[in-house]
C-alpha cells in the first residue's frame, strides 16, 4: 500500500440504509443518491459503482466534474443530474451525454438551447424554483419566461422536472418556512402546467424531508447525508427513535478510515512531545506515531483532544497534531506493536470513533468533516 491511511467503506451497510430510506417511500417515488462533495466524502466512483449495485440508477451531483467522474464508472442508462455549477462550454458534453442539468437563470436556459441546437438533441432539464430559500432559482417572473422559451423551441429541450430545495428541513423551527415553500412550490407549478408544458418528475425532498414530510416526496427524493449513515440533525433522529418500536439506529455507517503504528518511541517522565509545550509526560510513557495529520483533514483542533483505536483501545492524541503525523499514548495497552491497525474514525473490537464525536471535539459539522476527507486517500470497499 503506497498511502499512510485508507478509507474502507461498507457494501452491506450501504445495501441496508438504501432499504430502510426506500421503506420510507411509496413504491411511485423515485430515490437519488446525491453524491456531491465527493460522494460526502466517501468517493464518487467507489461509492457510485456500489450504490449502483444496490440498485441506485439515479444520482444527483452539485457540478460538471462529478457528473464526469459519475459517467466515467456507470452505464450510460443511469440518469445522472446536475444541480448546480456548469460552464457554458460543458453543456455540449452535458446534452451529447444524457446528463440532466437545474435550469436557475434565463442565462443558463439560453446556452443550453444554443449547446442543444447545434447538437440537434434537446437538453434535459429541471426548473430549479425559488421557494424562500433566496439561494439560486427561478423567481415568478423568471418562471413565465423560462415556461415561454421551452415553449418556443420544442426542439431543444426535454423538460424532465420542476425542483426546489428546503431551507432548513432538520429543525421543527423551521416548519412555517418549509410548508411555505412547498404551498409555493405548488402554485408555482400549477402556473407552469398552465402555461401548456408536461412536467414528468416533481421533487423537493432531501433526507430531513424525507423523514419530516412526506408530502414533499412527490416523484423523487434526492437523499445525500442519510446514506452514508447519518442523520441530518439529532432533532430527526430523535423524532424517529421516539416512534420506533425497535430501539437501535436503522442507519449504518459505512466509513472507517485506518491506518498503522509507524513508530514507537519510550518519554521519560518529564519530557515534552511534540512541537511546543503542549503536552508533557508526567510519567515515562509509550508513544506512537501515526502518519496522519491535517494535510489529511485530521484536524489540528483534535490536538491533545481526539483519540483512536488500537488493538480494541482508546489511545488518546497527544501533543499537537502535525500536517503529517500524530502521536498516542499506547503506554496502558498491552503489546502494541509496530504495524498495528489504528482506526481514526470508525470501529475496532467494541469500541468506536465517531463521526460526530470527532466533529463535535473539531467543531465541525458531520458534512462538513466527511466532505473534508481527502479525495487521495485510496477508499476500499469492505463487505
Ligand atoms: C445536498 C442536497 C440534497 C441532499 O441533502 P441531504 O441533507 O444530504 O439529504 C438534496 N438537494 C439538494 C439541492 C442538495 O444540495
Amino acid at each position: 500500500m503506497f498511502h499512510s491511511s485508507y478509507i474502507e467503506i461498507s457494501s452491506s451497510s450501504l445495501a441496508h440504509n438504501i432499504k430502510f430510506l426506500k421503506a420510507q417511500l411509496s413504491p411511485a417515488t423515485r430515490f437519488s443518491s446525491v453524491i456531491k462533495g465527493n460522494a460526502y466524502g466517501h468517493g464518487i466512483e467507489e461509492f457510485g459503482k456500489l450504490a449502483h449495485t444496490c440498485g441506485v440508477d439515479h444520482f444527483s451531483v452539485f457540478s460538471a466534474d462529478e457528473a464526469y467522474r459519475l459517467h466515467q464508472v456507470l452505464p450510460r442508462h443511469v440518469t445522472i443530474m446536475i444541480m448546480g455549477y456548469i460552464d457554458d462550454a460543458e453543456l455540449a458534453w452535458a446534452i451529447a451525454n444524457d446528463i440532466e442539468l437545474y435550469i436557475f437563470s434565463i442565462n443558463r436556459l439560453e446556452q443550453a438551447a444554443i449547446a442543444a441546437r447545434s447538437l440537434q438533441k434537446p437538453a434535459r432539464i429541471h426548473l430549479d424554483l425559488e421557494t424562500g430559500m433566496n439561494r439560486i432559482g427561478l423567481d415568478t417572473a423568471e418562471i413565465e419566461r423560462a415556461a415561454d422559451i421551452i415553449l418556443k423551441q420544442p426542439d431543444a429541450f426535454e423538460l424532465v422536472g420542476v425542483s426546489t430545495h428546503y431551507a432548513g428541513a432538520e429543525s421543527s423551527e423551521n416548519h412555517d418556512r418549509v410548508t411555505g415553500q412547498l404551498n409555493k412550490y405548488h402554485l408555482a407549478v400549477r402556473s407552469i402546467l398552465q402555461k401548456g408544458l408536461k412536467i414528468k418528475t416533481l421533487h423537493t425532498a432531501c433526507s430531513a424531508a424525507v423523514m419530516s414530510y412526506p408530502e414533499t416526496h412527490l416523484d423523487l427524493v434526492r437523499v445525500g447525508i442519510m446514506q452514508y449513515g447519518f442523520w441530518p440533525s439529532p432533532e430527526i433522529y430523535q423524532r424517529y427513535m421516539g416512534v420506533s418500536t425497535d430501539r437501535t439506529d436503522p442507519l449504518r455507517r459505512l466509513i472507517n478510515w485506518k491506518s498503522h503504528v509507524m513508530s514507537l518511541k519510550l518519554v521519560p517522565s518529564g519530557e515534552f512531545i511534540g512541537y511546543g509545550k503542549s503536552f508533557q509526560a508526567s510519567s515515562e510513557m509509550l508513544i506512537a506515531a501515526i502518519p496522519v495529520g491535517y494535510a489529511w483533514g485530521y484536524s489540528r483542533s483534535l490536538s491533545n483532544q481526539g483519540h483512536v483505536l488500537i488493538r480494541s483501545h482508546r489511545a488518546p492524541v497527544v501533543g499537537i497534531v502535525n500536517m503529517n503525523v500524530l502521536m498516542v499514548d499506547v503506554t496502558g495497552i498491552p503489546n502494541v506493536s509496530l504495524q498495528d491497525e489504528v482506526v481514526l474514525l470508525g470501529k475496532q473490537g467494541n469500541e468506536h470513533i465517531t463521526v460526530a464525536s470527532f466533529a463535535e471535539l473539531s467543531t465541525q459539522l458531520n458534512y462538513e468533516l466527511l466532505t473534508r476527507l481527502p479525495i487521495n486517500i485510496p477508499r476500499i470497499i469492505i463487505d
